[in-house]
């Protein structure tokens, strides 16, 4: 894959020669096993892959490099870069101001924009109206564009699908910039509707078999609907994309759901489905499938408490807590000084993006076992600053640098 030019700041001796080793002894990716540090009374079991992932690599190598050729000039981004607050942070500081919030909230009007300034378009994307808008403000955004080519695999997918006649179930978070803007792209060729999770693919389901009225489907799914939806044919035949960080258990259940209603709905059998129901395999990227299925690996290892690093508003980050806790207690932090103490962790809880402190978060056990990952989005320094910090409260029988010569 190809190599980008990231700060170094962003990486870590420890874990790139963790990264290096394991991938030179397992060149097509099929050994999914955790890597074990082990400090003696304390065991750390790092998932097999985690961490920048290509697209982000990708977006911070373009915003860097833009910084640097352009003194002087005003550069803005349409939103945050990649879910991260120290990237993020880093970006604001080499002078990048932000037009909006991740959830689109205008944070610089974009009338005060000039036909000079540079406008970089983040990872995720955007929508089609904003990409218009651009360029009738005459900016050149194709050189400062960093959409993950993962994600215009989707846009793909979905004008296929289109192309075909098919309308478009998107399975993604409604105010996430990628499933806007992928929402965006999908409606400009063809009736298109989000939805975000299992309970709402049932009740659209109610409205593929007429169980529910067209009234109802209006105002449940209002702002999530292209214009001139008509649920009375619309669903009639579809296909289903997702955004990339879904989980990939929920996006099959999802579209295997949808698949089942169809064809009981019109009496149909694995020969002529296709006639109503558009045959996609899912649309998560690489990355999520890799740090996923490292996790469900990761959990295989008896533990007493996983961490799991990344920022707070990132989907596939999210998801990675999620399968780790229901197997056992996890802590979900944004970088090491969220380790108050050897007794009280700051963490948060996904669902609710509210932070928490915890008290008597590590078990006196010895050895204690502790999993780590961290998601697509975060910087690999950090999670060895994580270790750096957990392993400090230990008399350790060996120290990082050991461990990046036995990785060497
Ligand atoms: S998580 Fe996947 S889709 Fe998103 S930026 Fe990374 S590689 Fe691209």
């Amino acid at each position: 894959m190809k190599q980008f030019a990231v700060p170094n700041i962003y990486r870590s001796e420890l874990i790139t020669a963790i990264k290096n080793k394991r991938k030179s002894e397992d060149k097509l990716k099929k050994d999914f096993t955790p890597t074990l540090l082990d400090f003696g009374p304390l065991q750390i079991y790092l998932a097999r892959h985690f961490g920048f992932c290509y697209g982000v690599e990708n977006a911070i190598e373009i915003a860097f490099r833009t910084i640097e050729e352009n003194p002087g000039k005003r550069i803005f981004l349409l939103s945050e870069m990649i879910h991260n607050p120290q990237v993020n942070a880093d970006l604001k500081e080499n002078g990048i101001e932000f037009l909006q919030d991740t959830y689109g909230k205008q944070l610089i009007p974009f009338e005060t924009l000039k036909e000079d300034d540079i406008v970089l378009i983040p990872a995720f994307g955007t929508t089609l109206e904003i990409e218009a808008l651009l360029q009738r403000k005459g900016i050149q955004s194709e050189k400062y564009n960093t959409t993950c080519p993962f994600v215009e695999k989707v846009w793909n997918r979905s004008a296929q699908i289109a192309g075909k006649g098919y309308s478009i179930v998107v399975h993604g978070k409604p105010k996430h910039e990628e499933t806007r803007a992928t929402f965006s792209h999908a409606s400009s060729k063809t009736p298109t509707v989000i939805v975000n999770d299992m309970d709402e693919a049932v009740e659209l389901a109610g409205y593929i078999t007429g169980k529910k009225t067209a009234e109802e489907f209006y105002t449940a799914f209002k702002g999530r609907y292209s214009n001139g939806f008509d649920i009375t044919k619309d669903l009639q035949r579809f296909g289903v994309v997702n955004q990339t960080t879904q989980l990939a258990t929920d996006t099959q259940a999802i579209a295997d759901y949808l698949k089942q209603v169809v064809k009981a709905h019109y009496n149909l059998d694995d020969k002529n489905i296709q006639e109503r129901f558009a045959d996609t395999r899912d649309t998560l990227c690489y990355a999520t499938n890799d740090n996923q299925t490292a996790v469900a690996d990761l959990l295989h290892t008896e533990a007493d408490i996983a961490i799991v690093v990344g920022g707070y508003n990132s989907s596939n980050t999210s998801h990675l807590v999620e399968l780790c806790e229901e197997k056992l207690p996890t802590f979900f932090i944004s970088s090491a000084d969220k380790i108050l103490s050897s007794t009280e962790i700051m963490h948060c809880n996904w669902r609710t993006k509210q932070e928490y402190l915890t008290q008597s978060y590590m078990p006196a056990k010895k050895p204690l076992r502790i999993l780590i990952t961290s998601g697509a989005s975060c910087p690999d320094a950090v999670v060895e600053d994580v270790i750096e910090r957990l392993a400090g409260f230990f008399s350790t029988e060996k120290n990082v640098q050991a461990f990046i010569q036995d990785f060497s």
